[in-house]
């Protein structure tokens, strides 16, 4: 496995009211990042409905606990956040572990009463979030309608990086509000082509106004970025994209994009928008060890930040039992750690040996012989490591903050 710099890892879920269109968009996230260097050899003609069949008949999108896949230099690791209101448990515990969420609503409903639950969830673990408005080309459609449901129902300061052009059957593209350009799909089809282009000259005065919104609250959580803007009435791109990244991060505001998974439109601008405004793991905290023992949550507590060069810590957060016996998806924190190396389980103070190691991708488990912080793997052959576990080095043996149970039933009438 190459390595990839903690600065350009992004971990992250993908959360949605039942139906919103998480398994579309998961499976175009996973189509277009494999695409490049995998899915394009196959042979055009037989490709995306077969390697769609093939995936399901693997499971491997849909029960994989995490994903691996590249996009421009990047890996993006997708962690699956169950939807259903009876996972809560679940949505928990996955939630956990990501640095950065995409929450997709739908571009007819907009916020539906899953989409406020898991949303006052992400909000308990300070997930910074995208918001895409996904279903845009269905019939009744409307972004700005279904972007007022963010103010009315979770009372949220949203602001729109994009705009469709076109709406329902009409829908062609978007307008960037960062880039200030447009990209047109040619078609509709699984990897259909697109230009960027200018705007459209009916959308310019619009484009313009819904700019100025966005530098708006985007200036006024950054000093820089305020600083070009009173000089200039304008603010450069890469510092603008810094700041909206801060801002992100922060929770200051709330980044809106748009498309339609299913007809292949915004997809690919949804996953620059991941590597643009979703943290890596250096660009937050860290994790907290777990509180001692007569200590409470709120308790002041040593965070472990990203550190490659630290002794290693993890965090098991999940096991499935697949046909290739018990798999345990650990989120590394801390430190590498190599196939055959004996760690601590520092919860139930035993110690493991770590048999082989696998990275799951869309088409395949690729296994590695080496994690690093920042990543997410499956082990093979723990024998008493559970879901919630930290597994570190005897040189400094943490205990990571586990996720939070019993969880609140949240009441959604
Ligand atoms: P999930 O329950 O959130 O995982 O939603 P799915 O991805 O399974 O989508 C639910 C339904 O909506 C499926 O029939 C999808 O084909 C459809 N769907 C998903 N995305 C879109 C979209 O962008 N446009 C339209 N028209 N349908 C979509």
């Amino acid at each position: 496995m190459a390595r990839t710099p903690l600065e350009r890892i992004r971990n992250i879920g993908i959360t949605a009211h039942i139906d919103a269109g998480k398994t579309t968009t998961t499976e175009r996230i996973l189509y277009y990042t494999g695409k490049s260097h995998k899915i394009g050899e196959v042979h055009d003609g037989n490709t995306t409905t077969d390697y769609m069949a093939q995936e399901r008949e693997r499971g491997i999108t849909i029960t994989s606990a995490a994903v691996t896949a590249e996009w421009k230099d990047y890996r993006i690791n997708v962690i699956d956040t169950p939807g259903h209101i009876d996972f809560n448990i679940e949505v928990n515990r996955s939630l956990r572990v990501l640095d950065g969420a995409v929450f997709i609503i739908e571009g007819v409903a907009g916020v539906q009463p899953q989409s406020e639950t898991n949303w006052r969830l992400a909000d308990r673990y300070n997930v910074p979030r995208l918001i895409y408005i996904n279903k845009l080309d269905r019939t009744g459609a409307d972004f700005y309608r279904a972007a007022d449901t963010l103010t009315e129902k979770l009372g949220i300061n949203w602001v729109a990086l994009q705009l469709p052009i076109g709406i329902e059957d009409n829908l062609k593209g978007i307008v960037d509000l960062v880039e200030m350009n447009a990209v047109v799909w040619q078609g509709d089809e699984l990897g259909a082509k697109f230009d960027i282009v200018e705007i459209p000259a009916d959308m310019k005065e619009k484009a313009q106004e819904w700019r100025e919104k966005m530098l708006d609250a985007v200036v006024a959580a950054d000093d820089e970025a305020m600083e070009k803007y009173l000089e200039d009435g304008d603010v450069p791109t890469d510092i603008l994209k810094r700041a909206i990244k801060k801002g992100t991060i922060s929770g200051e505001f709330r980044p809106v994009v748009c498309g339609s998974s299913f007809k292949n439109k915004g997809v690919q601008p949804l996953l620059d928008a991941v590597i643009d405004y979703l943290p890596s793991p250096v660009d937050i905290e860290g994790i907290k060890v777990a509180p001692e023992e007569g200590q409470d949550e709120t308790a002041e507590r040593r965070v472990i930040p990203a550190d490659e060069n630290a002794p290693f810590a993890g965090l098991a957060f999940k096991i499935i039992n697949d046909k290739y016996g018990n798999l345990t998806f650990v989120r590394v924190y801390r430190g590498v750690l190599r196939s055959g190396d004996t760690v601590m389980n520092t919860t139930k103070e035993g110690k493991e040996r770590v048999g082989r190691m696998f990275q799951m991708h869309a088409d395949k488990r690729e296994e590695i012989k080496e994690v690093f912080a920042g990543d997410i793997a499956a082990f093979v052959g723990l024998k008493d490591t559970g879901t919630g576990d930290t597994l570190a080095s005897s040189e400094d043996p943490v205990v990571l903050e586990r996720m939070a149970f019993p969880v609140p039933v949240i009441d959604i009438s």
